[in-house]
């Protein structure tokens, strides 16, 4: 089978399941539809898959994974490679994809996609990185070794944002460590996910039924989570649902690492270099209109008010100059958000802010289009201390200022945040910037860069509520997550 005949589900555009090797109808009768942000246009019918949907496809999985476990570390590593080119050469296609799907600009979704293929580049290290310890001696003729084995069924339930680069977070090192692999991708978005199963079926090295796909919601969700067949359980999402997800993985007796929101602040020096500051910040709060899990959305101005003053005209120009449109427009820096829904929350948090007290220093609101989804860049100064906008995520192309005097109180405001996925500075001390990455608490932390986004041989590591679990995607921490550890102690007689 080659990546352009494998059978995919046609233009009723009622998305199928994929289970056991064959795209399967759902016997849901509940669907949600799945439309380009940009022009509204109905892409997809998603079923709400349900509890039998997903048995049938956890005991797929179940049954390859006794064989995919057999096969050496090194064919399984040549699968994932062969994946990496069938990827590859679909690249364009699938930032397309994503760009319709989520609303992103055509070249952020090229960014993604390269993401996501860097992932398995990184997850062909598996031999390597499979190895285990072992101590000889440890009595007289006993010797101990360690030995790690895969964990055996893989749920990885994923957001809207990224959908090819999270599905690829976590598919390549599953499989590569021995796992067979169920995805349930974003309802909002899920036709990248698909697509990307889809090439993945047509890597023949790949047995039947090792890769599978579930579309739906919260019932299919639910039950992943419930069942026995699943072992681990990879999810990204928003802190509230990560909360859910870990305590109900957990409840049944699984392995989670649920990867939540955040609300990520970047600090700006007096010193900073303004153009690099100012190209940082706007990619940073208004990429991908603000839909990062790495999005800055506050912005700490430090000095004096004078300082502070100089850096927020400087954000405030900057913003005003970009161009808000549909992301398959080459001068669209931009997007719209991801539905309407997410537009009107986004209308309401502004209006509420204004209403707090907060002065609205550049206003996006404005015709939302077609696909009722745009929402221009929005600046937000003078908000009120624990004010929603400074607290929590908006999700949106939405910044907040903020001003500290110096930096040991933009540490301090920094740290009280609840979040702790990412933070960046902007400075030319090196001083400064050795002090903020010692004393920021945040698990990415970028130095003059606006989205400090690991590459996939490190750990992509929020800390405090942006992650539930220990083990973090890529990098070793998803072989750590992906293999259960076998200590084996031995004696021979002399
Ligand atoms: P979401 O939590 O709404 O949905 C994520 C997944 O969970 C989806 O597959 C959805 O079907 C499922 N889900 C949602 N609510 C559920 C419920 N009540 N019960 C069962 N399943 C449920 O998140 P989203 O809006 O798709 O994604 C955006 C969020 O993801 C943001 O908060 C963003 O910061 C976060 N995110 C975090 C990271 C990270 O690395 N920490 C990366 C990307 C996105």
């Amino acid at each position: 089978m080659t990546a352009d005949t494998v059978p995919r589900p046609t233009d009723t555009r009622m998305l199928a399941n994929f289970v056991g090797g064959a795209w399967t109808p759902s016997a849901a009768t509940d669907s949600l539809e799945d439309r380009d942000p940009a022009t509204g246009e109905l892409l997809a019918r998603v079923p709400l898959s349900t509890a039998a949907d997903v048995d049938g496809a956890v005991t797929a999985a179940r049954a390859a994974a006794a064989t995919w476990r057999a096969t050496s570390p090194l064919q399984r590593a040549r699968a994932v490679m062969a994946l990496r080119e069938v990827l590859n050469a679909h690249h364009d296609e699938l930032a397309e994809l994503v760009s319709r799907d989520m609303g992103k600009t055509l070249a952020d979704a090229a960014a993604e996609v390269g993401r996501g293929i860097e992932s398995c580049e990184a997850a062909t290290a598996m031999p390597h990185l499979l190895k285990g310890e072992n101590l000889e001696g440890v009595a007289t003729g006993v010797d101990v070794e360690m030995i790690r084995q895969p964990v055996g069924v893989v749920a990885a339930i994923t957001p809207f944002n990224f959908p090819a680069m999270i599905p690829l977070w976590f598919l390549p090192y599953a499989v590569a460590a021995g796992n067979a692999f169920v995805l349930k991708p974003s309802e909002q978005d899920p036709l990248p996910g698909e697509r990307i199963v889809e090439l993945a079926a047509s890597v023949d090295a790949f047995p039947t039924g090792l890769i599978n796909l579930v579309h739906g919601a919260h019932d299919a969700v639910n039950a992943l989570l419930d069942h026995p067949g699943v072992d681990a359980v990879s999810f990204v999402g928003s802190a509230r649902t990560a909360r859910y997800v870990a305590e109900r993985a957990i409840a049944s007796g699984k392995r989670v690492q649920a990867l939540g929101g955040a609300k990520n602040s970047m600090v700006v020096m007096p010193d900073a270099d303004p153009e690099l500051m100012a190209g940082g910040v706007m990619g940073s709060a208004f990429g991908a209109a603000g839909q990062r899990c790495l999005a800055g959305s506050i912005a700490v101005l430090v000095g004096t008010r004078a300082e502070q003053d100089a850096a927020r005209d400087r954000i405030v120009e900057a913003a005003a100059r970009l161009r808000t449109g549909p992301g398959l427009d080459p001068d669209t820096d931009v997007c719209p958000v991801v539905d309407p829904a997410a537009h009107a929350r986004l209308v309401a948090d502004i209006e509420q802010a204004a209403a707090d007290g907060a002065t609205v220093v550049l206003d996006g609101r404005g015709d939302p289009g077609p696909g009722g989804c745009l929402l221009g860049p929005t600046i937000l100064d003078d908000v009120p201390a624990g004010h929603r906008a400074i607290e929590e995520e908006l999700f949106g192309p939405v910044l907040t200022l903020v001003r500290a005097a110096d930096l040991d109180e933009a540490i301090d405001l920094v740290n009280a945040g609840r979040y702790g996925n990412a933070s960046v500075i902007f400075t030319e001390s090196g001083g400064a910037a050795r002090a903020y990455r010692y004393g920021v608490q945040a698990g990415m932390v970028g130095v003059n860069v606006g989205v400090a986004a690991p590459v996939a041989w490190f750990p992509f590591s929020g800390w405090k509520d942006s992650i539930d679990g220990d083990l973090h995607a890529n990098g070793r921490d998803a072989v750590e997550f992906y293999t259960r550890k076998k200590v084996v102690t031995t004696r021979w007689a002399a």
